[in-house]
């Protein structure tokens, strides 16, 4: 837990009190005090129910204003004694304290697995210390001369060097761009933001409370993820504007020869250990591929490329109704003379009131001063917007009509989003029909409003569902013939996901490509490494994708402790790779394919990026979030081939 103390006046203390979660507050104070009557049984907070419209759930608990005040008055007692000294911050629960401490704040049954993940998620248990000790054991200058390379200073890359470099891994980390960031470096379309929330969708390891939003824009991201470099002390290692081209397995030497080339035109070999691939799903935009694209006299640019113009007076086309398309839209139409929208499949759009709330100063100060808070406020977090949505997502073979939803709870969410639609599109009824879609609700990723369906029905926008013929030289023209004169296209149209790690060359053992090894299904062994490819890791590779709700970050931090036991056992063994076994990658595999076919994405009706083109879902994780924490926590080394170098052949 991060060392905090009690600042500020007694006002201060007593004015921040009332923007907290009073279950965190309660829960916090038990810890800070011992004392029971802080979680007495028979005056339990309600249990969590976010208030109609709102992403948020209740944060009084249900206490009354009386009973509130009083919760208040006795915790500002508490804090200010901490202040002066007068007591001490209290012990860590225990991990059968903290699943009952989170049953009581939530009001609803919390499992003892999940409840050891959020210690971890929350820093309560440092979870490197799965690894660490292991590492310490080893010689120093044995992890100093192990070079790992890192491929992307995004969000991925910086959290894996922040972790190589408490190990004392050598690393480097090659970088495409001028910046770190990633795709927070990348898209800078207007309203580009997160829709998970940051308390959530940022490092466990290195939280940040000072977010200004629930849900911050694209430069507070970009800033975080800026400073997490220094933080970090890896930004020296980063070398930017510098590409892998080429990645060739040597397997005499069992490391890996790395083709670089610089901004300048330069080249380079270098060879490394091991390499990580953190380059995201995202990195690759994808333009459509419409007839006459490049007759088109106006300007036109990809969303993820974007291009500073005023579009006063302008008429401005918009393809693809994605996230990016759903973000940019109203702040795009308040410019333009008028907008069209051409979608190609609608989808699911939920209403969010708290979309635009700022983080209220006294959360700010809980988070900065009130110990355990911040870990409260963040297993909280996790708990609503996480697994919440899991059940409503795996198909029930009972449920009567599947050709629309997977299940009861799905097909509820079904009817409230399309009521939520019908309200919103005001006197534009006429799209309602266009802008249901045809698949389950979450069969691709839940879109949270920003004034979606209320742009759509503004005079000056027009919703165009006939499909794209062609465009001309100076507009869009429809499959029906119809013309539409436009001065702007942006393309909305989403990334290259499905070609991970593209357009790198990867050469792996006997001479494979891992173009041929993937061919149309990129797959991999807990999303992090593929068979034949000693030592190459991906972080939010194959499968790991998140769409029922939740962070990447999570996701991303699951998988880099993977890796770092990985690394931990080859230093620990003396080996020089490892290489998972053919047989553990089919069977985890297949488990993948058969668990995906019976979520929400993989839904016959879902066509997505989340998908090749035989329908394989390629993309996203067939596991729960805490059933991914399970997955990646420890190794299976009787999965892995270990590799010697000097030798082709395997020790075992
Ligand atoms: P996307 O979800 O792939 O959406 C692309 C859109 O373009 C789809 O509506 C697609 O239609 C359409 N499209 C593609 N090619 C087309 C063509 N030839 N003609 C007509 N329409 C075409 O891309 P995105 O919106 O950039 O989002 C990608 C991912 O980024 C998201 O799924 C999400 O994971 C992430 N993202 C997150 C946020 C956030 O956190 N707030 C924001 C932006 C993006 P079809 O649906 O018919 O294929």
């Amino acid at each position: 837990m991060d060392h905090v103390t009690v600042q500020g006046t007694d006002e201060d203390v007593k004015a921040a009190l009332l923007d907290v979660n009073l279950p965190n507050l309660l829960l916090s104070m038990y810890c800070i005090t011992g004392d029971q009557t802080w979680i007495a049984q028979d005056q339990a907070p309600a249990p969590v129910l976010a208030p109609e419209g709102s992403l948020f759930p209740d944060d009084t608990g249900g206490y009354n204003e009386a009973q509130a005040d009083a919760i208040r008055a006795s915790a500002a007692k508490v804090l200010i004694a901490l202040r002066d000294g007068e007591r001490t911050p209290g012990s860590v629960p225990n991990p059968e304290q903290f699943r009952e401490l989170l049953e009581y704040g939530m009001g609803e049954e919390v499992t003892s697995g999940y409840a050891n993940m959020l210690l971890e998620e929350t820093g309560l248990i440092d979870r490197d210390q799965n690894w660490l000790p292991v590492m310490s054991r080893t010689d120093a200058a044995k992890r100093a001369d192990f070079e790992v390379l890192i491929i992307g200073a995004g969000m991925s890359g910086l959290g894996m060097a922040a972790k190589l470099k408490r190990a004392g891994i050598s690393f480097t980390i090659i970088e495409r761009n001028d910046q770190v960031g990633g795709t927070w470096y990348e898209n800078r379309y207007p309203d580009c933001g997160v829709d998970t929330p940051n308390h959530f969708y940022s490092y466990s390891f290195h939280r940040n409370p000072d977010w200004s939003g629930y849900f911050s824009k694209r430069d507070e991201l970009f800033a975080y993820f800026d400073r997490c470099a220094d933080e970090f002390g890896v930004r020296d290692q980063i070398l930017f504007e510098t590409e892998v081209t080429r990645l060739q397995y040597d397997e005499i030497n069992q490391s890996w020869q790395v083709h670089l080339k610089r901004g300048d035109g330069e080249t380079e070999v270098r060879t490394a250990n091991a390499v990580v691939s953190a380059v995201g799903q995202l990195n690759q935009p994808s333009m459509p591929d419409i007839p006459g694209l490049e007759d088109f006299k106006g300007d036109q640019w990809h969303s993820a490329r974007w291009q500073t113009k005023d579009l006063a007076g302008l008429k401005v086309g918009v393809i693809g109704t994605g996230c990016s398309c759903v973000q940019l839209l109203p702040k795009t139409a308040d410019q333009a003379e008028h907008t069209r929208v051409y979608q190609r499949t609608p989808h699911w759009v939920a209403p969010s009131r708290d979309y635009y709330r700022s983080v209220e100063p006294g959360l700010i100060w809980a988070l900065k001063h009130i110990p355990f808070y911040a870990e409260f406020h963040r297993a909280r977090m996790i708990l609503v917007f996480a697994d919440r949505s899991w059940p409503a997502v795996v198909g029930d073979p009972a449920w009567e009509d599947q050709s629309l939803s997977m299940n009861e709870a799905n097909h509820g969410m079904r009817e409230a989003l399309t009521a939520f639609m019908r309200e919103s599109l005001g006197s534009k009824q006429d799209y309602l029909e266009h802008c249901v879609p045809n698949f389950p609700v979450w069969g691709k990723r839940l879109i949270v409003d920003n004034g979606w369906y209320e742009t759509l029905a503004r005079e000056d926008v027009s919703l165009e569902t006939d499909g794209i013929e062609r465009v001309t030289a100076t507009g869009i023209q429809t499959s029906t013939g119809e013309h539409h004169e436009l001065d702007v296209i942006i393309h909305a149209t989403g990334f290259k996901a499905n070609h991970f790690l593209m357009p790198m060359e990867v050469i792996g053992r006997g001479g494979q490509t891992l173009g041929s090894a993937w061919g149309n299904a990129p797959s991999a062994y807990k999303g992090s490494h593929m068979p034949g490819f000693p030592n190459l890791f991906c972080l939010y590779g194959p499968n790991t994708n998140i769409v029922h709700g939740g962070s990447i970050i999570y996701q991303i931090e699951c998988q880099i402790h993977y890796v770092m036991q990985c690394l931990a056992l080859m230093l620990e063994k003396s080996l020089d790779a490892l290489d998972v076994r053919a047989e553990a990658n089919a069977s985890y595999n297949n488990d993948v394919q058969a668990r995906s076919a019976n979520l929400a994405w993989g839904h016959p009706n879902v066509q997505s990026w989340y998908k090749n083109s035989d329908g394989q879902v390629i993309n996203n994780s067939p596991f729960s979030l805490q059933e991914f924490w399970e997955v990646t926590h420890d190794i299976t080394p009787e999965d892995f081939e270990l590799l010697h170098a000097g030798s082709n052949a395997a020790t075992d």
